[in-house]
């Protein structure tokens, strides 16, 4: 089957194009181990870009100049094209990604909600005026795009992590090239079958395969003005470091170490199931999967409330209607993290739950690992400061706030924190003193909603304008200000 498979097509210039690179990677179910496509991947996809970069370079100088109120057409009729195949959308990211199909068709409606924002640009793309600064002097910024800008993506939100980005960039004027992760990039394809009935120029929005050498192609392009991307800690220093030094903008969302910290105070049966589905909710696969669970006094109430939900969770392939959680990305991340989960208990943890050599009848060959809880990691160890990108709870128990409060502030990352209380002061001091750029206080995944920042802080982010929103406009845009005088006397002369 795999021998007659077609290689993926790039959509460069408004045409399926093939690549120029003859290697390529498997693109791989992760319930089943059915080989789906076969992405373009290595030196080849090099000259991919640089087809693309040509184009969108095109396609920018006429797309700048068209009025924002213009710009944003095209966006309302992508929502609609979106809204028309959410099912079948969903279906695929649940094929290639291995989420559950309601996890799916949650992320869909967040990439749609990104849009939605950004047809508010002709109102966000506003900007400041300042009548008579000096005698007969006006000042005003205008915002002007960028250029060709490009968005290197992750695995774990096909749909969804791009339109953090594109439809932003769109409407402030830029054009913008998109890399998907070589794991999962048929979404990404099915997308743009949408976009390519779209009425934009040609080259405006190109879809380019492939792994490092085509991100590193990006990163080199003098052409290529402003890169986001989002992904793991290493790769977002190496992407921030080198497309900086090549004198771009550039955003970069990396790994996380979510805690969540539950008050003695807190709605047992409330956060039991909100903290769970944070921790297990696309199999712990979230940059705002909570991953550390500390209790404050717990006289054992919670601890057995978040074991007796965690085990009863049902783990199978993502498109079969009882499934709560699907398999991990590929067998080496199972590996990954079952040899994270034994580092834990090395280090001195115990396994109240043990989610490894999970076996789901009928998908027996896929990366599936259920529910696990490592309770009293090592706050010494390398576990507690290990991103496992999994369904795996580290639970620990802690004396005070404040306690735990200090625990979250000593962590490399920052993406987020959050509360279960009914106390508002606790509220309040933790919200105020935690050092992470998305908080929430009775909430699992603390998601900013497309109208507000992706807010990552210390590793979790290499930047200073986020994904969504007003920082998307912003980043999306340079600032021009201009000083005019036109002095008083030269009326005269009408
Ligand atoms: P990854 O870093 O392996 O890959 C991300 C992208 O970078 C892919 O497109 C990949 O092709 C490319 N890439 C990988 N290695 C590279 C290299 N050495 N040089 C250049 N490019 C390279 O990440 P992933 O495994 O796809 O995604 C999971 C990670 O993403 C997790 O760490 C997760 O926390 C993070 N993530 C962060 C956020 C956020 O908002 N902070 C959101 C989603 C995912």
């Amino acid at each position: 089957m795999k021998d007659i498979m077609e290689k993926l097509k790039n959509y460069i210039n408004g045409k399926w194009t093939e690549s120029k690179s003859a290697e390529t990677i498997d693109v791989v179910n992760p319930a089943t181990q059915e080989v789906m496509g076969l992405a373009p991947y290595g030196e080849g996809t090099t000259d991919d870009i640089k087809q693309a970069v040509t184009a969108a370079t095109t396609a920018f100088k006429a797309w700048r100049d068209v009025p924002v109120m213009k710009r944003v057409q095209p966006l309302y009729q992508l929502k609609s094209l979106l809204e028309d195949i959410q099912e079948e959308l969903a279906v695929i990211i649940t094929k290639e990604c291995g989420k559950t199909l309601a996890e799916s068709r949650g992320e869909i409606l967040r990439a749609i909600e990104n849009i939605e924002v950004a047809c508010g640009a002709p109102m966000l793309i506003q900007s400041e005026f300042s009548e008579n600064v000096a005698s007969g002097m006006d000042e005003f910024m205008i915002r002007q795009p960028v250029g060709v800008t490009a968005c290197i993506a992750p695995f774990n939100f096909p749909a969804m992590i791009s339109f953090w980005f594109l439809p932003y960039a769109l409407a402030c004027g830029n054009s913008m090239i998109i890399k998907p992760s070589e794991k999962v990039p048929l979404t990404m394809m099915k997308i743009f079958e949408l976009i390519d009935r779209l009425d934009i120029p040609d080259g405006l929005v190109s879809l380019v395969h492939g792994g490092k050498e085509s991100v590193d192609a990006i990163l080199d392009h003098p052409d290529i003005k402003a890169i986001s991307f989002v992904g793991s800690t290493n790769v977002a220093r190496y992407i921030y470091s080198r497309g900086t030094a090549n004198g771009k903008r550039v955003q970069a969302n990396g790994g996380a170490k979510n805690p969540i910290v539950i008050l003695p105070d807190a709605d047992i049966e409330m956060s039991t199931q909100i903290i769970n589905d944070s921790v297990y909710g696309c199999a712990g696969q979230r940059c705002l999967a909570a991953s550390v669970v500390v209790t404050v006094d717990d006289q054992g109430d919670i601890k057995e409330s978040l074991y007796e939900s965690a085990r009863s969770r049902t783990t199978g392939y993502g498109l079969v209607k009882e499934a709560e959680m699907g398999p991990v990305i590929t067998t080496e991340s199972s590996h990954r993290i079952a040899q994270l989960i034994q580092m834990g208990i090395d280090e001195g943890a115990t396994p109240l739950l043990d989610g490894r050599n999970a076996v789901i009848e009928g998908y027996e060959t896929g990366n599936f690992i259920r529910p696990t809880i490592l309770e009293n990691v090592s706050l010494t160890g390398e576990l507690i400061n290990t991103e496992i990108f999994g369904p795996v709870m580290s639970l620990v128990h802690m004396k005070t706030v404040d306690e735990a409060i200090e625990f979250i502030n000593k962590s490399a990352y920052g993406n987020m924190a959050c509360l279960f209380t009914s106390s508002g002061a606790s509220a309040r001091k933790f919200r105020n003193q935690v050092n992470a750029g998305n908080v929430g206080i009775n909430i699992g995944v603390a998601a900013p909603m497309a109208q507000f920042p992706f807010s990552g802080w210390k590793d979790s982010f290499f930047g200073d304008l986020h994904g969504q929103g007003r920082h998307a406009i912003e980043f999306f845009t340079q600032t021009k200000v201009v000083i005019e005088r036109w002095p008083k006397d030269w009326s005269r002369k009408f």
